[in-house]
Formats: C-alpha cells, structure tokens, sequence
C-alpha cells in the first residue's frame, strides 16, 4: 500500500494551512475540530469581525519563550473562533477532536472543556501550559508533537505523546 499520512498528521496539516490566514501580527495559530476524521469546523486567530485586524508596535511582539512577554488583547483565539464558528452554525462539537498548531491558553482550555470536545492534538507547545493543564484536570486527552520528520513521499510524519502539561516534556 502506498505510504500515506495519519489521519492525526492530516489535520493537523489542516490547521496549519488555516494559520496562515492569522490576522493578528504578533502569532498565527490556527484550528481544526473534527469528528470520526471528518472536520467540523475550523478557526485562526485575528480581530473579532468588523474589527480592524491587529497591528502590535515593536515593543509588544514578543518571543513565544518569554513567559512574561505581554500577550495579544485584539485577536480572537483560533480555538475560540471555531468554536463560534459552530455556535453560528448550529454544529455540535459534543465528543469531537481539536487539532491546532499552538496549545489552548487558559480561557480555550475552558471553551474546549464546555464545548464537550474530548481530546486535543498540538502542534506546538505553548509557553504558558495552564491551558493544557486545565484540560488534564477536566480529563480532556491532550497529545502533544513529539517528534516531526520529513518522509520522503508522505511529507511530515509526526509522532505524538500523552501530555500532561508538566515543563520537562521531551520536545524534539
Ligand atoms: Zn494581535
Ligand atoms: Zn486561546
């Protein structure tokens, strides 16, 4: 059979396509939920609609690494969004799957607790892991990339790991 990638590697490839349309000029993310491999709805982060799209002075854009960097006010969280998205939409989200590029801040954990979305598939971890942390205690499943290698003929093939939101997980 021809080598082909995982469903999971698929959209999370989604979500990273979707992050290209970020708005916001300080971080592109972006998100997918899916249910039985079959998307949903997807999200990527920018102003709320008919808001001007955000442009931070220099001062503000920051390093991902940076845990006290000061964080986007403007843009709407990719998460968040596609969770609106269903809302508008009339889609219930009940036992599906997030796939997004960054991991969930504080207040998407909690979207994705209460929109009844059951597991989370990161591409790359947040600085502030509270977001993942909440979703554990909320017995939210949560993987995290662990590794992300390019296969000749398949593209990337990534292998993930449970994460529990704790700062020594191995990230290669
Ligand atoms: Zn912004
Ligand atoms: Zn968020």
């Amino acid at each position: 059979m021809t080598a082909r990638p995982s469903m999971e590697e698929t959209l999370l490839e989604v979500a990273a396509t979707m992050a290209r349309r970020g708005t916001c000029s300080r971080a592109r993310v972006g998100a997918v939920v899916a249910r039985d491999g079959r998307i949903l709805t997807s999200g990527y982060n920018g102003a709320p609609r008919g808001l001007p799209h955000c442009l931070h002075p220099l001062g503000e854009i920051s390093s991902t690494e940076d845990v006290n960097a000061p964080t986007c006010t403007v843009a709407v969280h990719a998460e968040a969004n596609a969770v609106a998205f269903a809302a508008r939409h009339g889609i219930a989200l009940d036992r599906s799957t997030l796939f997004t590029t960054l991991s969930p801040c504080v207040v998407c954990a909690q979207l994705v607790v209460n929109a009844g979305i059951t597991a989370v598939y990161v591409g790359e971890r947040y600085r502030d892991l509270t977001g993942v942390r909440l979703l554990n205690e909320a017995h939210v499943v949560v993987f995290s990339r662990m590794r992300h290698e390019s296969y000749p003929g398949l593209g990337w093939r990534s292998t993930w790991q449970r994460d529990d939101g704790s700062e020594d997980f191995d990230e290669t």
